[in-house]
């Protein structure tokens, strides 16, 4: 595998930073905390790139991709990364919208692609229920067939941004009788505005507004609304997750994320002198730097296997591994740099009504926010627990 750059994906490079200077909406560089983000940040730049036909790089280009190769996917991660823009939501562009194009008619893709390539239409997932997280097999929301249409019924839990969201997709049980609980789901789509559904915010520790219990009673949806076949969702739900799983890895703004914990680290002093000059922290970013290396070696030789045709297998298990417990690790290092300037009490949820002011440099001010946020990396997109359960079955074959 050869690492450097063609003259021509360098001067892909220099195409694209120009782009992102240009157009990148100067007021959200480096907002990575959604709490702080009104809908229409998260969806700003999805919708400049919508317009430039770069909002769905990976996406055959018949139905809207760019046909970059694997490099040029990565040199625009590494160049997003670099100024910190706010990448298209997952749920659209990297989870359902390849399924519609794989698996769904015609008549789903005239009417869903454009929407998610636009940025226009918010998807929200609806897989994982109370009782169905990991074992996500023995999902119990029901779709019963009532002529034209299901009728659904049940309760959907953890559904990130669903207070926003235009459309969702949900996993249903169209059959209780099949031989296996696999078999038995399906998957469709629902206009969130359909009468029985009900978006009920959970609270995060973070302070954040981010995940939803949803409610849905008597849901009447049109059976158009299914994807591929009755029965086949488990098919479809599993060929998502490992899209949505490669994704999670997020080397290149883990790779920002430590330039930045070293000049944090830089600025802050122990004992009289700068922290990165202690031995002891010093030693766990270096540590930090040589996985994420690691790390972005493997991401680098996957996305090769991806261009020689190779669908994502069990290295998006490995990547969405190592690339979470990166992160988790990153905002670990970075609280423990900043100390209590750190901490909700003096900074980001500090409050004027409250007289709670923030304290302390900028860059402190949302460090524990986000490293309680991060604490969900290792368990959305399946735990990485199950991951491990999932690496040993393809790999070791057991
Ligand atoms: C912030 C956040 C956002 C999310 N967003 C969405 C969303 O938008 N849509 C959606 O559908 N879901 C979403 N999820 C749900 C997510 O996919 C589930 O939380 C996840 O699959 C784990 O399921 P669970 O929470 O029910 O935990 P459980 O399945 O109850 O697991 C509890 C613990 O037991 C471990 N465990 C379970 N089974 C095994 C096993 N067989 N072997 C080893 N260990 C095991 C798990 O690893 C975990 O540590 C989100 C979750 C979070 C935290």
């Amino acid at each position: 595998m050869n690492l450097e750059f063609t003259p021509e994906e360098v001067a892909f490079r220099e195409e694209v930073r120009a782009f992102i200077e240009e157009n990148h909406p100067k007021h959200l560089e480096g907002m990575g905390n959604r709490e702080d983000m009104s809908p229409e940040d998260m969806t700003a730049w999805h919708k400049i790139l919508g317009k430039k036909g770069w909002s769905a790089p990976a996406w055959p280009v018949e139905y809207g991709g760019t046909g970059w190769t694997a490099t040029q996917r990565y040199i625009w991660s590494e160049e997003n990364a670099r100024v910190g823009t706010f990448m298209p939501l997952p749920f659209g562009v990297s989870m359902v919208g390849p399924v519609i194009y794989t698996f769904g008619n015609d008549e789903q893709k005239q009417r869903h692609l454009p929407g998610i390539l636009s940025g226009d239409v918010w998807w929200c997932q609806g897989y994982s229920e109370p009782g169905a997280g990991s074992d996500l097999a023995s999902l119990k929301t029901t779709a019963v067939r009532d002529g034209d249409h299901y009728v659904i019924n049940g309760q959907k839990t953890w559904t990130t941004l669903a207070q926003h969201a235009d459309w969702g997709f949900f996993l249903c049980r169209t059959d209780p009788d099949a031989a296996k609980p696999q078999e038995g789901i399906s998957f469709i789509l629902i206009d969130m505005k359909t009468p029985g559904v009900e978006v009920k915010p959970i609270k995060l520790i973070d302070g954040g507004y981010e995940v939803n219990e949803t409610w849905l009673t008597d849901v009447r949806v049109p059976v158009e609304n299914l994807v591929g076949q009755e029965n086949m969702g488990w098919t479809y739900a599993k060929f998502l997750l490992a899209h949505e799983r490669s994704g999670i890895a997020g080397v290149a703004r883990s790779k920002r994320g430590v330039e930045k914990l070293r000049e944090i680290a830089g600025s802050e002093t122990l004992d009289g002198k700068p922290l990165m000059s202690d031995f002891d922290f010093a030693r766990k970013v270096s540590q930090l730097e040589i996985d994420l290396a690691a790390l972005e070696i493997t991401e680098l030789r996957t996305l090769a296997g991806e261009q020689a045709g190779k669908g994502p297998g069990p290295e998006s298990s490995i990547l969405k591994i190592k690339g979470t417990e990166i992160q988790q690790r990153l905002t670990e290092l970075t609280l423990e740099a900043v100390g209590s300037y750190g901490t909700p009490m003096y900074g980001s949820i500090a409050d004027a009504s409250s007289n709670q002011y923030p304290i302390g440099p900028d860059y402190a001010q949302h460090s524990a926010a986000t490293y309680f946020n991060m604490r969900k990396t290792s368990i959305y997109g399946g735990s990485n627990e199950i991951q491990r359960n999932i690496i040993t079955k393809m790999i070791l074959g057991l």
